[in-house]
């Protein structure tokens, strides 16, 4: 069973994971492999580590998202395919969502465009489940920088409108999967969260 996290910035869904993991290994008596993209694997950590180490402006976005293509191949090679071969749980937190909602929509390099780079990447393994925590982008950004109170200024505006973007590719998305992705609000008390991801993973694959 492959399941992928999904959610915008400040969502909370490597916290949910954590509290998930014992509960959902309890529930299932099953093996559970989680991971994380754009990393998951040693040479996938390298490539996370120089997209997350470069400045917005300094790299080309389609070199962004052929690195971050690049991570997931090798991510699915090393970690995700393994997993499903021996019957495990494999839950990633993100995958090739992430990709046409941020690089996509978020950069505007088209969600066609990087669907197809990420079709390339993959080639045909696509999550069984996919859990989408849903917040809006001011509550997103708010729990990200909960120590700043500065007045939003130009730049914050600008992130404002690119994890606006984000959040409307994930909702295309949404409609476009219904079968695949689950959302699950990510405004409810973290217990709340956590009891609806655990439940949506139970109902899609009763024992
Ligand atoms: O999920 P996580 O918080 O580890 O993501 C790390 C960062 O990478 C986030 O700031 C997210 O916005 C960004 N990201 C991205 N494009 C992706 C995946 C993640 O810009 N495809
Ligand atoms: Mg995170």
């Amino acid at each position: 069973i492959f399941i992928s996290f999904e959610g915008s910035d400040g969502a909370g869904k490597t916290t949910v994971l954590n509290s998930l993991l014992p509960l959902l290994k309890q529930r299932t008596n099953q093996e559970v492999i989680v991971s994380r993209e754009p990393g998951g694997s040693p040479i996938s950590e390298k490539i996370r580590k120089i997209i997350l180490s470069i400045h917005d402006q300094e790299m080309d976005n389609r070199t962004e998202a052929l690195l971050y293509a690049a991570a997931r191949r090798q991510h699915l090679i090393d970690v995700i395919l393994p997993a499903l071969k021996s019957d495990k749980i494999m839950i990633s937190d993100r995958f090739v969502d992430s990709s046409i909602a941020y690089q996509g929509g978020g950069r505007q390099i088209g969600v066609k465009e990087v669907a197809e780079i990420n079709d390339f990447a993959i080639n045909g393994t696509m999550p069984d489940l996919t859990i989408y925590f849903d917040v809006t982008p001011e509550v997103g950004l708010a729990r990200i920088r909960k120590d700043h109170e500065d007045t939003m200024d130009r730049l914050e505006q600008e992130k404002i409108d690119f994890h606006q973007r984000v959040h409307d590719t994930y909702q295309k998305l949404i409609e476009e999967n219904p079968n695949r992705i689950v959302t699950v609000n990510a405004e409810q008390t973290p217990e709340k969260v956590v009891a609806d991801a655990l439940d949506a993973i139970i109902k899609r694959f009763p024992k």
